[in-house]
C-alpha cells in the first residue's frame, strides 16, 4: 500500500523488525495512524535470519540426536544422516507460515506499509521512494547486521556469517567458530547434532560470558561431553584459505583448519548513511543514543531494538516497541528494567537466565548481602527422564528477595517464564517455596531452589 502524500502519519516506522512491527501494531491498536517502511521482509532479523530459522535448525538437531541415542530409550530407530534440503524445508515452512501471518496481523491493523529503503530527512520525515513520508513522530527501528573483525574478509563462502549459515545446503565436516557468545554457541550445538567437528574460538575466558560463571562453567562441561571443542581466553590472529577450507591461526600459536569458519563476534546497528546523524539524532559508535522511554534528543524521534545500546534481542525490541507507542499515545509508561528481561542460549543444553549474575550481585549488594543455591538436576524427575544434567541457580539477597536465577539444562529457556515473575515482582524465597509445582515437570527444581532458600529443603541431600 502507498501512502497519500498529503498525509500527516501520528507515527512513521523505519524499519519492521521485532522492534518497528511492535511499534506499529500497538500504535494502531491505540488508534493511531501509522506508516511503515521497509525495505526487505516485514518481520526482519528475528524471523527470516535469527531466532525463528536457528531454532528450527535446533530442533532438527534435537531430533538427530534422539534417534542417535533412541537405543537408550529402548526405541529402535537408526539413525541414517540429515538430509539438508529437507531440514531447509522444514525450517523455510516455518518462517514462511510465520511471516504470512505476520503480514495479515499488520494489514488487518489497518497500517500503511511501504516497500523501500528510507532514510530520515528531517525530525518529522522520511524519504523513500522518491517521496515524502511526513509524522508527527518518527520511530527508527533498523537494526543490526552481523560485524566482523578488523582486517577478517566475510566472503559468504568459506568464511561465513549467521546469515550464510543459515542457508548452508550441506553439513561441513568441521567449522571453526569465532566467538562462543549466544549465536556461536548456538550454531556450535546445531552442528555437532548434525555431524560436525566443531570448535568455538573465545576471546574471553569463558563460554557466554556474559552469564553467571557458573552458568559457563556447566554450559563447558556438557560440549565437552558432547565433543564440541572450545578454546577459551584465547584472540584471533588470521586465516588463511587452504585447498578445501581455511586455517584459523590464534595469538597463542595454535591453529586450526575446518571447512568453514563461522564469525560471530556480534551485530552492528545499522545507522550509517540513513541521516540520523545530519538529523542531528545523538549516536555513540553507530547506536542512536536514546533515554528510559526509547526517546533521542529530538523530541519527535525515538529509537528501538537493536540500533540502541539495550540487549540485542527480539522481546526486548517488542517491549521497547510497544513502550514507545504507548508513551506517544499518552499512556502512563515504566523505564524498562533490562536485568529482569530473561536471556536464553537456546543450545544443547540450554543456558537460561534473569536478573543478576553473582558476581553483578556482590558488586552491587556487598559480597556479605549475597547467598544462593544450586539445585542439581539430578534430583528432578522430569530431567532424569530427559536424560538432561545441569543446575538451577538461585541467588538472592541475605534475608531479601530474589536477585538473579540462571539455569543450565534441556528445556530451561521455558522456566525464565516463571524465573521472570520471581525476580521482577521482587519475591522473597519464602513466598516461592508457598507455591506448590506440579510434579513431575522441571519447575520443580526452581520450586526446589527456592524451598531450599527458605531454609526447608525437600529432595536435597544434606
Ligand atoms: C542468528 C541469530 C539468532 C538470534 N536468536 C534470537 C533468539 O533466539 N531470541 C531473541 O530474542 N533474539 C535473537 N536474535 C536477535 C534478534 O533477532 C534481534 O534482537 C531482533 O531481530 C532485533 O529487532 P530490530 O527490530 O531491532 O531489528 P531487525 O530485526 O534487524 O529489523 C530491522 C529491519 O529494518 C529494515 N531496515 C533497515 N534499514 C532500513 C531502511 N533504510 N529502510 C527500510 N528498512 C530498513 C531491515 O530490512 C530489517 O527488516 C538472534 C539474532 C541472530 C542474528
Amino acid at each position: 500500500m502507498a501512502s497519500d502524500a498529503d498525509t500527516v502519519f501520528d507515527l512513521v516506522v523505519l524499519g519492521g523488525g521485532s522492534g518497528g512491527y511492535a511499534a506499529a501494531l500497538r500504535a494502531a491498536q491505540l488508534g493511531m495512524n501509522v506508516a511503515l517502511i521497509e525495505k526487505d521482509k516485514l518481520g526482519g532479523t528475528c524471523l527470516h535470519r535469527g531466532c525463528i530459522p536457528t531454532k528450527a535448525l535446533l530442533h532438527a538437531g534435537e531430533v538427530a540426536d534422539q534417534a542417535r541415542e533412541s537405543a537408550s530409550f529402548g526405541i529402535k530407530a537408526t539413525f541414517e544422516g540429515i538430509d539438508m534440503p529437507a531440514v531447509h524445508a522444514y525450517k523455510d515452512g516455518v518462517v514462511s507460515r510465520l511471516y504470512k501471518g505476520l503480514q495479515g496481523l499488520v494489514a488487518s491493523r489497518k497500517i500503511t506499509q511501504i516497500e523501500g529503503e528510507g532514510r530520515l530527512v528531517s525530525p518529522t520525515a522520511v524519504q523513500v521512494n522518491g517521496q515524502r513520508v511526513e509524522g508527527r513522530h518518527v520511530l527508527l527501528a533498523t537494526g543490526s547486521v552481523p560485524k566482523s573483525l578488523p582486517g577478517l574478509r566475510i566472503d559468504g563462502d568459506r568464511v561465513i556469517c549467521s546469515d550464510q549459515a543459515l542457508q548452508l545446503d550441506y553439513v561441513p565436516r568441521s567449522v571453526v567458530i569465532l566467538g562462543g557468545g549466544v549465536i556461536g554457541v548456538e550454531f556450535a550445538s546445531i552442528w555437532r547434532s548434525f555431524g560436525a567437528e566443531v570448535t568455538i574460538i573465545e576471546a574471553l575466558p569463558r563460554l557466554v560470558p556474559a552469564e553467571d560463571e557458573n552458568s559457563s562453567k556447566l554450559l563447558e562441561r556438557a560440549f565437552r561431553r558432547r565433543g564440541v571443542k572450545f578454546e577459551v581466553g584465547a584472540r584471533f590472529s588470521g586465516v588463511e584459505y587452504t585447498e578445501n577450507g581455511v586455517r584459523v591461526s590464534l595469538e597463542n600459536g595454535k591453529q586450526f583448519e575446518a571447512d568453514l569458519l563461522l564469525v560471530a563476534v556480534g551485530r552492528a546497528p545499522v545507522s550509517e548513511g540513513l541521516g540520523y546523524e545530519e538529523v542531528g539524532v545523538a549516536m555513540d559508535r553507530g547506536y542512536v543514543k536514546v533515554d528510559g522511554y526509547c526517546q533521542t534528543n529530538v523530541p519527535t524521534i525515538s529509537a528501538v531494538g537493536d540500533l540502541i545500546p539495550t540487549p540485542q534481542l527480539a522481546h526486548v525490541g517488542f517491549g521497547e516497541g510497544i513502550l514507545v507507542a504507548e508513551r506517544l499515545a499518552g499512556l502512563k509508561v515504566t523505564p524498562i528494567d533490562y536485568d529482569g528481561v530473561p536471556r536464553v542460549t537456546y543450545s544443547d543444553p540450554e543456558v537460561a537466565s534473569v536478573g543478576l549474575t553473582e558476581a553483578a550481585a556482590k558488586e552491587k549488594y556487598g559480597a556479605e548481602n549475597i547467598t544462593s543455591f544450586r539445585y542439581n538436576l539430578g534430583g528432578n524427575g522430569k530431567s532424569q527422564i530427559l536424560k538432561t544434567t545441569g543446575e538451577v541457580k538461585v541467588i538472592q539477597l541475605k534475608d531479601g528477595p530474589v536477585v538473579g536465577v540462571h539455569m543450565v539444562g534441556a528445556r530451561m529457556g521455558e522456566l525464565t517464564a516463571e524465573a521472570q515473575l520471581i525476580y521482577n515482582w521482587e519475591a522473597l524465597p519464602s513466598e516461592v517455596a508457598q507455591l506448590i509445582h506440579p510434579h513431575p515437570t522441571q519447575s520443580e527444581a526452581l520450586g526446589e531452589a527456592h524451598l531450599a532458600l527458605a531454609g526447608k529443603p525437600l529432595h536435597v541431600h544434606d
